[in-house]
Formats: C-alpha cells, sequence, structure tokens
C-alpha cells in the first residue's frame, strides 16, 4: 500500500499518487481542554464501573438497542457501532457506513478505509490504536449525506462514546463529522488546519478518505493536518525500513 508514501517528501503529488487509488476558538463544549501532554498513566487496579470502559460502551451500544430511531434503520444490514482501541489517544470520526461497513457492521473497511489504514499506519500507529466511530451508525441510501435530524438523533450515542474514550485527539474526517461535531457551517477550507476545543479532547478537522480518493492531490493537506495531531501526541512515522 506504501504507506511511507503518505509522508515521504513532505508528501508530494508524486509520492501521494502511489497511494491506493485509491477568532475565538469555536468551543463545541465549555469543558475545558485536556493539558497538553495530560495524564500519561492509568491505574491498573480494577475500575470503578463508571470508568470501565468496555462495560460503559457496552451499555451504550444497548441503549441503541435495534435502533429505528430514524429512517436510516429501514436500509440498514448491521448498526456500525465503532471499533478499536478503548484507551485509544485518538479518535477519528468519519461520516457514516458505506455498503462494505454495512455488510460487516465495523466503521471504514472499503477502499475509504484502506486510505484510512494507511493514513494512521504513517502516523506510526496501527488501526487497533486507535478508536474509530461515524457521525451517524446506520448507512445512509445509495451512501447519501446523512440528513440532519438523522445526525442530531444518532449523535447523543457518540457524544457518549466520545466521554468514555476520552481520547486526546479527535480528527473529524470530512465536512460532514466536522460540521455536527462543531456545529458550525463552514467550509473545510475554514475549518481545516487549527485546534479546536472539544469536550476533554483536542480536536481537528481533514479531508475524509472518500475525497482523497477521489483527489489524490488533497493528501499532501491532510498529511500536514495529521503532522499536527502527531506533534501533540508526540508521534514519530515509521522509520524507512532498509533497502537490505
Ligand atoms: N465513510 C465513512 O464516513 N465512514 C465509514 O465507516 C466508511 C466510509
Amino acid at each position: 500500500m506504501g504507506i511511507y508514501d503518505f509522508y515521504r517528501r513532505d508528501v508530494t503529488e508524486e509520492a501521494m499518487a502511489e497511494m491506493p487509488t485509491a477568532g475565538a476558538a469555536v468551543t463545541a463544549d465549555t469543558a475545558p481542554p485536556v493539558a497538553a501532554g495530560g495524564e500519561k498513566t492509568r491505574s491498573s487496579a480494577p475500575l470503578p464501573v463508571s470508568q470501565d470502559k468496555p462495560a460503559a460502551l457496552k451499555l451504550i451500544r444497548e441503549d441503541i438497542g435495534d435502533c429505528t430511531r430514524c429512517r436510516l434503520h429501514k436500509g440498514r444490514t448491521k448498526l456500525v457501532f465503532g471499533v478499536g482501541n478503548v484507551n485509544a489517544e485518538l479518535m477519528f470520526i468519519g461520516e457514516g457506513p458505506g455498503a462494505d461497513e454495512d455488510a460487516q457492521g465495523e466503521p471504514f473497511v472499503g477502499r475509504a478505509g484502506q486510505l484510512l489504514n494507511n493514513m494512521i499506519s504513517a502516523m506510526g500507529l496501527k488501526r487497533e490504536d486507535v478508536y474509530i466511530a461515524n457521525v451517524v451508525k446506520c448507512r445512509p441510501p445509495g451512501n447519501r449525506t446523512p440528513e440532519k435530524d438523522e445526525c442530531d438523533t444518532c449523535s447523543p450515542f457518540l457524544m457518549r462514546q466520545i466521554e468514555v474514550i476520552r481520547p486526546k485527539v479527535i480528527v473529524a474526517l470530512g465536512a460532514v463529522a466536522a460540521k455536527n461535531l462543531l456545529a458550525v457551517n463552514d467550509s473545510m477550507a475554514n475549518l481545516r488546519g487549527r485546534w479546536y476545543d472539544f469536550k476533554d479532547s483536542k480536536l481537528l478537522v481533514t479531508y475524509h478518505p472518500a475525497y482523497l480518493l477521489r483527489d489524490p492531490r488533497q493528501k499532501k493537506e491532510a498529511w500536514k493536518d495529521l503532522q499536527m495531531a502527531m506533534k501533540y501526541l508526540g508521534l514519530e512515522p515509521p522509520k524507512k525500513p532498509s533497502a537490505e
């Protein structure tokens, strides 16, 4: 997949082509942001129920149940809850499941998911290190953009997931995720390239992998966004394997 090509040479267009053809801070929540380099140690003692993250996520999943709260349930094969490390410092939030995700019940498993995996690898992480979820948990028909009422119905569950995971950094993938999380209506050009305070996390916006598949020249810009996250999290890109 050429993950190294995601960042090599500051991500030239040539390198990106090798990827699979694939004022005041806007504050979505008044809670103070986590301090840079925040809490690092985690106790190995049993957690109280309120901090037992798998149990807390299970409860959210149970509350969603066999959801019929919005019209998206009608075309659903599998509800796509979210996947990943409950202790992740980095959380990616997309728009909503596509056909592959609907079939498998897991976010970002299709072509856009392959590119997201490469982006995660280019950051020096594995997919299992991060947590991945979507604004809506059921596939919009024909992959249309989810409607506002569908997002409003589903996002309380996403908010609860974020409150449980408490990642240091949230990356909103694309305009739908960004606008819903930040409750703003702005262009991607204006939304990208800066930090937002969001609950106990820092949030930044980058292009959706599906958009990057359509316009690979923008991978260079997406890599700049991911580098902001890496700097904040103290991550280094993986070393390029030697030619031997
Ligand atoms: N696009 C998304 O926004 N989410 C997915 O899970 C897959 C594709």
